[in-house]
């Protein structure tokens, strides 16, 4: 089967870095090649494995962490811009001519008699020592306009140049961008949201003309640089504060974008953080008006921010009262219920569920007054 190491693995183990995800490639004596490999490898190593049968890959994950792609060699021919392609089974050489970049068309051999040899068609090594993004063929990102994402992105994480032609050919293509599903596209900006130059790599994009190409009413902010910043700062607050809620950051950088409504729905985003996004722009709202401020009574603080969501609530941190939300009133219980007050002798009804209220205002008052009496005395 000829199995060879490819792409990142190849690519990073070249220039010196660091990779954690292993790609292998073997050779299509039968379809199920790869599929077959993987099965045997999750057995050996008593590992977990995810299969696409179409496209004759799996994926094995390992228990502690590690995670192997098994590819069986294949060609792809599009029949549209940004479908999917359509797969026949074959060579090494084949499989390294369909990828992207030539850097990332670099196979070594992992058999024991041949371990380490390279096999390098596309000119690969001479880009990497070059520090150059080329894709292909010129007809490579009609056939997959992900691939514009792909080339801005390893551009700016190895301060590579584009390739005179490649950018040209990149600029032509923009405009097939909109024929990209939803969810590939989402899922483009989320290996984006990955990087540490992401910012960067979102105002190349932005300089490109990616708003107008999705949505003319969508302009990259200036501040994204200070959002980044602050929303890592927030998350490491709520590591540390909030250790029960899984957070997932990526949530934050949508937040971070002002997507106007067209642009969330081309992307396909989830009801839920749909949600989140719309939550996120009507606290953004309250807290300009003003109505969050160092004399809002407890109660009110908890009144006001009970109906958001935690993470556009620590989108917007630091904020003290909403530092105080999270941390102190939002786990507040009410002591009294609607039966003690009917015990009381009050009539069920809209009455009933002011006067609960009013009760439970006073306790949170009373709670958060003590709580910083406390605080004081320390
Ligand atoms: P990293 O994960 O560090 O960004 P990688 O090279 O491992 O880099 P993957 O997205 O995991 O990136 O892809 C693995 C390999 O599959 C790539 O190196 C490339 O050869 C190929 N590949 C991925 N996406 C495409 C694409 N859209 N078109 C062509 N080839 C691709």
């Amino acid at each position: 089967m000829q199995p060879h190491v490819v792409g990142g693995f190849v690519r990073d183990t070249l220039l010196g870095r660091d990779s954690f995800d292993i790609d292998v490639v073997v050779t299509a004596t039968d379809n199920q090649n790869g599929i077959t490999v993987a099965r045997q490898l999750a057995q050996n190593w008593n590992g977990k494995v995810k299969m696409h049968l179409n496209f004759g890959t799996a994926t094995v994950e390992c228990r502690d962490g590690w995670k192997v792609d098994i590819v069986t060699a294949r060609r792809e021919t599009y029949a549209k811009p940004g479908a999917l392609p359509k797969v026949e089974f074959s060579n090494l050489l084949d499989d390294l001519w369909r990828r992207d970049f030539s850097v990332n068309a670099i196979a070594a051999s992992i058999t024991p008699d041949q371990f380490g040899q390279i096999t390098d068609p596309t000119g690969g090594m001479d880009d990497l020592k070059k520090g150059l993004i080329r894709i292909l063929h010129a007809e490579s990102f009609t056939d997959d306009p992900t691939r514009i994402f792909r080339t801005v992105r390893y551009a700016s994480r190895y301060n590579f140049q584009i390739e005179n032609q490649t950018v040209a050919l990149l600029r032509s293509t923009l405009d097939q961008i909109k024929s990209v599903s939803g969810s590939r596209l989402q899922n483009e900006f989320n290996h984006i949201f990955e990087e540490s130059m992401a910012v960067q790599i979102i105002q190349r994009l932005s300089a490109l003309g990616l708003e107008t190409i999705l949505c003319p009413e969508w302009q990259v902010v200036p501040q994204l640089g200070e959002r980044w910043q602050r929303i890592r700062k927030n998350l490491g607050w709520a590591s540390q504060y909030l250790t029960s809620y899984q957070f997932n950051p990526q949530d934050f950088f949508w937040m971070a974008l002002d997507l106007p409504n067209q642009v969330q729905k081309m992307l396909s985003f989830s009801p839920s953080l749909q949600q989140k996004l719309v939550e996120q722009t009507k606290l953004a709202h309250r807290l300009l008006e003003g109505t969050l401020t160092r004399r809002t009574k407890p109660s009110n603080v908890y009144k006001l921010l009970k109906p958001y969501s935690l993470e556009p609530l620590v989108y917007h941190l630091p904020q003290p009262q909403i530092e105080q939300y999270l941390t102190k009133l939002r786990h507040i219980q009410p002591n009294i219920n609607g039966k003690d007050l009917i015990d009381e002798g009050w009539c069920a009804g809209p009455k009933l569920a002011q006067i609960l209220w009013e009760r439970f205002a006073q306790q949170l008052d009373d709670e958060a007054r003590a709580d910083k009496v406390e605080n004081q005395a320390c």
